[in-house]
């Protein structure tokens, strides 16, 4: 099929206009029969680059998809837009199994969705050759490999699918970008010579900040408050945390629930349902929630707890804005956090799985401390250069930290530390330092003879906070550096040795500050619209959405909705050109929409 011809398809079906990037490319290769490792970001649009080829195959797509929870509400997804779609899974009775298995004997439908588990069973197996099976989407694809975030062994089934099925090519898609997980990916899988995609991993519609935390309760009610009617996601660490913010979120009158693996299943469906369904607007939640959740319309991720690596972080800040609209990534940092993750590590029995525990939270730790912008931050660590700086979507690039003359500050603490480690040959934490320079009077300092020291009490003009700062500053900076240890202590590096000598001057960055405040800017992605007219287009797509039990943005994405209050259609064909809206939905949603607009519009002439 030609471009025109694929772009024929979007626009009925799905209503859109044009494709995402590498969508187009992702779609012909895989219509020629290839196989294809596609990663796409996020929001990125991966499911479009099965469900549009499926529809002009003469035979079936199989989607395999880890979530059996979350496979109605795709399938929902589809059938709103006329699309032939099933799942089968263990939540359908023998009945409506049977009926399915019919249809899809029967070719009667386009896409079947289907858990690896099931998929695999020797029964449903022996008679998939009947199915007229053309090609294997294998959604989320990183759950085969044991390095990912969300390892699944059923996944390393499926390259048997080759010989139940050969010929039929794959189409693997996933979000998760590092090369060991790519690797495992296409050998676990046999993909034969797969055709590699990579989009970029950049979220523009996304801005990243970073808050000290220090009342966190508080400052997460404060930050829910001043994005009222908005949803957003809040990870938090423990699963009692979750419990605990949940229930302080509704004493402050706002509809929040809590998700973890500790809940009872029926308890954590019905938690996430009524979070899909908008019934509440916060889910406080552990990593367990979020792989598959295809809400599209997620306004801010807050991470409550400094995450264990910048790969879980990127995922996870990832489930904010996938529909494209401007969304926020609040990260509430303290040291302290930092260290209590530390004291984790050390727990941790293997050696080895320590240091890279280590290693990933000293990134994580990085990227909270660094004056850097902090898109540029993210993409580096997934080996992805970005230079458009200020990038204008994350706290430092929008409102870049005061610097100050750190030459003398810096001086002294260098000083300080190769001082302390002349006078004591052992070395000493970051704290200690802190305690000599302000002139601390401690039992330790005394005991040490630290306070004879000639950097005993000569950096008495910054505060400690400023110190700790400065302190990790210069490690940042590389003039000295803190080992990995239980105890961590600091050395001076050659770096900081020739810096000492060098007696160049030195700019140093002002801590961050505390502002939890939306931002109010223009942003990427935005749609400006008449605000009022887009909540009240929310209210008709929930009755829409709750008459028919689905999730209001099954019926349309909070895009389209703003599109409409933008545009504010008068007729059937002017709606028709509206973003998200195909055929099916047109012929179905038109009406009330186009109702209440024109009610709008007659009520705003009469005031
Ligand atoms: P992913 O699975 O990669 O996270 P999704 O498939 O859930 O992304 O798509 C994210 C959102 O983008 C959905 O709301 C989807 O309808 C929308 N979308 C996908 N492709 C396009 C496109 N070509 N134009 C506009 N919107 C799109
Ligand atoms: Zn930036």
């Amino acid at each position: 099929m030609n471009h025109d011809g694929l772009l024929k398809i979007l626009k009925r079906s799905f209503g859109y206009q044009s494709f995402r990037p590498l969508q187009k490319e992702i779609i012909e290769d895989s219509l020629a029969g290839k196989d294809v490792f596609a990663l796409l970001p996020t929001g990125g649009g991966k499911s479009l680059c099965f469900q549009l080829p499926a529809l002009t195959r003469r035979g079936l797509t199989i989607v395999v998809s880890p979530l059996i929870a979350l496979m109605k509400d795709q399938v929902d997804g589809l059938v709103a837009s006329g699309i032939a779609a099933t799942f089968l899974n263990s939540t359908l009775d023998a009945n409506e199994s049977r009926a399915r298995y019919r249809g899809l004997y029967r070719g009667e439908f386009k896409l079947l969705y289907i858990a690896p588990e099931r998929l695999m069973l020797p029964s449903f197996l022996e008679r998939l050759p009947e199915l007229n099976v053309e090609a294997i989407a294998i959604d989320e694809v990183h759950c085969i490999s044991e390095w990912g975030h969300d390892f699944r062994p059923e996944y390393r089934q499926l390259a048997d699918l080759r010989t139940a099925l050969p010929g039929v090519p794959f189409l693997a898609l996933t979000a998760t970008a590092t090369e060991r997980v790519r690797e495992d990916i296409v050998r676990l899988l046999a993909l034969e010579n797969p055709r590699r995609y990579t989009a970029s991993f950049n979220r523009p519609n996304l801005t990243y900040r970073i808050v000290p935390k220090h009342k966190p309760g508080e400052q997460v009610v404060e930050i829910v408050r001043s994005r009222a009617d908005e949803t957003g996601i809040v990870y938090c660490q423990s699963r009692k945390a979750t419990e605990q913010l949940a229930i302080k979120l509704q004493a402050a009158g706002i509809a929040a629930g809590a998700y973890h693996a500790g809940l009872e299943p029926e308890q954590r469906e019905r938690n996430q349902d009524r979070f899909l369904r908008d019934d509440v607007r916060v889910i406080c939640a552990t990593i367990a929630f979020g792989m598959g959740v295809h809400k599209s319309n997620v306004r801010y991720v807050v991470h409550y707890d400094l995450p264990k690596n910048i790969e879980g972080y990127y995922q996870e800040t990832g489930r904010a804005g996938r529909d494209g609209l401007p969304s926020e990534c609040i990260l509430l940092y303290s040291s302290a956090d930092a260290i209590k993750q530390r004291t984790f590590i050390d727990e941790k029995p293997d050696p080895e799985e320590q240091r890279i525990a280590r290693e990933q939270l000293q990134q994580m730790i990085h990227y909270a401390e660094s004056s850097d912008c902090r898109r540029q931050t993210l993409l580096g660590y997934f080996a992805e250069p970005f230079d458009s700086i200020p990038c204008g979507g994350c706290d430092n690039c929008l409102e870049p930290r005061e610097r100050f003359d750190g030459t003398l500050a810096a001086q002294k603490f260098l000083s300080c530390i190769y001082r302390l480690r002349q006078a004591s040959r052992f070395s000493v934490g970051l704290n200690h330092i802190i305690e000599v320079l302000t002139g601390a009077d401690t039992e330790k300092i005394r005991r040490w003879g630290h306070d004879k020291l000639s950097t005993y009490g000569i950096g008495k003009e910054h505060s400690r906070t400023e110190w700790q700062s400065i302190g990790r500053e210069l490690i940042r900076l590389g003039f000295c550096s803190q080992t990995a240890e239980r105890m961590s202590t600091l050395e001076l590096t050659t770096d900081g040795q020739v810096w000492m000598k060098s007696r160049q001057t030195l700019t140093l960055t002002r801590p961050v500050s505390t502002v939890t405040k939306p931002v109010r800017k223009k942003l990427e992605g935005e749609i400006v619209c008449d605000e009022a007219l887009f909540e009240y287009l929310r209210t008709v797509r929930r009755q829409i959405a709750d008459s028919r039990n689905v999730p209001s943005y099954i019926i349309f994405p909070d895009v389209t909705l703003r599109h409409l209050a933008a545009r504010q259609p008068a007729n059937e064909s002017e709606f028709g050109e509206i973003p998200g809206v195909g055929e099916r939905k047109l012929k179905d949603f038109s009406e009330p929409f186009l109702d209440a607009i024109s009610q709008w519009k007659a009520s705003k002439k009469r005031t």
